[in-house]
Formats: C-alpha cells, structure tokens, sequence
C-alpha cells in the first residue's frame, strides 16, 4: 500500500485537520468534484441530471460514527423523508446508509430499530436500501443487520470489501439467501494480517467474488450483483466473463461514485448498461473526502492547484 494512501486515510480521522482542512475555501472548491451540495436537494438535482443521461443513482447522507442517539435518530428521519422525496420525484434513487450512522457503535438494538424503519419505507415506496461496509470491525455486526434484515424484506443489500481476506467466506454464507451484494474494493485502511496489502490481489480477489456472485448457482438463489468500481479493465474484464457465460443483464449493475470516472459513466450509459451512481451529500464530508484522495494520489494535485487557482 503506498504511502500517501496511508497518510491520507490516516487523516481522515484527525479532528484538528477536519477542523481546518473543512474551512479552506481551496479543500471546499474541490470537494465539489465529487459532491453536489449539503442538502438533500442539491442530491435530488444530480440525480434528476443523471436519469436524463439514462443514469439511476443512490443517495446517501454523509456521518459516520455518531456518539449520540438523538443523531442517529435525526439520521434516520432524514432517510425515511428521502424515500418519500425520492418518490415524490419521480426517481429512481436507492438509499445507501452507513451502521454507524444509524447507531451502531452506540446501541445495537437500536440501529436495528433504525434499520428496520428504513426497510418498512423502502418497501412502502418499493424503493430499495443498501447498506454501507464500513472498518473490519464493523464487519460481523453488519452481516448480522443484513441476516435480520433479510429476513424481513428483499429490498436491501450489503457491501463486502475484496481487501479483505474473509470476504470470499462472507460471500459463500450469504449466497444461500440470494443476496443483493455491492462488490467494492474497500476503502479503509487496514492491517496486512486482515486485508491485501497488495493492489493487484484486492483486484483479483474482487474478479473471484464477482464471478462467484454470477454463478449459476448464485443466480439461482436469486442474487444481484452490483459491480462498484472504477477500474475500467476490471469492469470489461467481468462484462466478458459476463457474456462468455451468458449472464442475465437483470444479475448485474455497475456502480460508480458521482464526478468520478464520468467518461465511463456516459459510455456504459450509452450502451444501455445498468449503471447506478452513489451520489454523497451533506455537511460531514471530510473523512469521506480523504477516502476519495486516497484513492488517486492524483486527486491531492488537484486539491493543489485548487489552493492557487
Ligand atoms: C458505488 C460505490 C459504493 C462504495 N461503497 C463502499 C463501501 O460501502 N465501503 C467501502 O469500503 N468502500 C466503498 N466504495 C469505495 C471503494 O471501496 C473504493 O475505495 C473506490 O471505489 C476506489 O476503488 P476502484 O474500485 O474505483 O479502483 P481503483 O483501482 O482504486 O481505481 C481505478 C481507477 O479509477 C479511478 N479512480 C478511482 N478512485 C478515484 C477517485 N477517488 N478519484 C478519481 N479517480 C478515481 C482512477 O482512474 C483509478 O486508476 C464504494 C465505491 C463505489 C463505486
């Protein structure tokens, strides 16, 4: 893992450089790159601007970690009115919620309780809600919120990191319930006894899960796939093993995060792929920002350049 990302991922949790870095005017110019606006509204618009390309989305609020009830209980009226807006629009925008945005690092029972109101909305609105993975600690509390909440409703599904070495067990647990599964790379930062630390390996090890999740057997049980990535050969690497084994187009979506890799957004648009894209918003968006620098050394140029430009 390189350095920069190390260091970057390790500020992302520094309340000194969130405190200054969030009142830089050049660190606000570039995080618009990546993020509509505070409000759910600025959301809706992108999302409104995407479905005239043939794009559909996915909302979620920025937070993460909250230490008070009363916030995860704000956080959870906001995404049930979400759903309502959404439907009130005309859009077709899933909702993608983080555990500890609903409570979890406070009280299990209730982040259940969180949950569940959110699934009962998505239901209502024949919506769909998806939950987030967040550190690896995170990661058994999480599959049991999805088991539970499986159980109730198949309108939600879960995110699993191909960094991690558990995943591919993760996914060969819940294959039985034909899942909705978001392979993502995973965009923590975490120890080599836990995760790959080498790029090339998380690359693979996500070719292995998706092509497990499109397996016949997979499709049998009902699962959904969606492919959560920018890695453009990986992505046409799987859309081949996706025609060579005559995969239905109904097993699988690619997913993409809001101003990044927009050429292949409008490409895959443009061939009539199923394609959604994860809109953020909101005020706390500066771990997540981090994560996004993380991600491309190149992006902290552009943060540069912004600072003179
Ligand atoms: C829809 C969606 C949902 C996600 N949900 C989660 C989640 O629940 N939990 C979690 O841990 N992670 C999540 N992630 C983030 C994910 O783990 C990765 O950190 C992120 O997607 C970058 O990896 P990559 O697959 O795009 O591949 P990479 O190999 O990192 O990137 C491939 C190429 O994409 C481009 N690219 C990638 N990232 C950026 C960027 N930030 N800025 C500009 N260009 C970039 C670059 O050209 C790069 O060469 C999600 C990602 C997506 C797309």
């Amino acid at each position: 893992m390189s350095v920069m990302r190390s260091v970057l991922l390790a500020g992302s949790t520094n309340p000194w450089l969130r405190e200054r870095a969030t009142k830089a005017a050049f660190v606000r110019r570039s995080v618009r790159r990546f993020w509509p606006g505070e409000r759910v509204e600025d959301a809706l618009e992108a999302a409104r601007a995407l479905k005239g390309q043939g794009i559909n989305t996915i909302l979620t609020a920025l937070g993460e970690n909250l230490t008070h009830a009363e916030e995860a209980e704000e956080v959870t009226r906001h995404y049930l009115e979400v759903f309502d807006k959404v439907a009130a629009a005309g859009l077709d925008a899933h909702v993608s919620v983080k555990p500890t945005q609903l409570g979890l690092d406070l009280d299990r029972a209730m982040c259940e309780r969180n949950l569940d109101r959110l699934l009962a909305r998505a239901d209502q609105r024949n919506n769909f809600l998806w939950i987030d993975m967040e550190y690896s600690r995170y990661v058994d509390p999480t599959l049991e919120l999805f088991r539970r909440a499986r159980a109730k409703s198949a309108r939600i599904g879960i995110a699993l990191q191909a960094y991690l070495y558990r995943t591919a067990q993760d996914v060969e647990s819940l294959l039985p319930l034909g899942p909705a599964v978001r392979i993502v790379k995973g965009a923590y930062l975490e120890p080599p006894d836990l995760a790959y630390p080498k790029k090339s390996d998380v690359d693979e090890n996500f070719y292995r899960l998706c092509v497990r999740l499109m397996s016949p057997e997979a499709q049998r049980a009902g699962a959904l796939l969606h492919i959560a990535t920018h890695d453009v050969p990986l992505a046409e690497r799987l859309e081949a093993h996706a025609r060579e084994h005559a995969v239905p187009a109904s097993a699988y979506e690619f997913a993409m995060l809001y101003g990044i890799g927009v050429g292949q957004q409008r490409r895959l648009a443009a061939e009539g792929k199923r394609l959604r894209v994860l809109i953020s918003y909101g005020a706390y968006w500066f771990p997540w920002y981090m994560r996004r620098l993380a991600e491309r050394p190149a992006n902290v140029w552009f943060v540069v350049k912004n600072l003179f430009g």
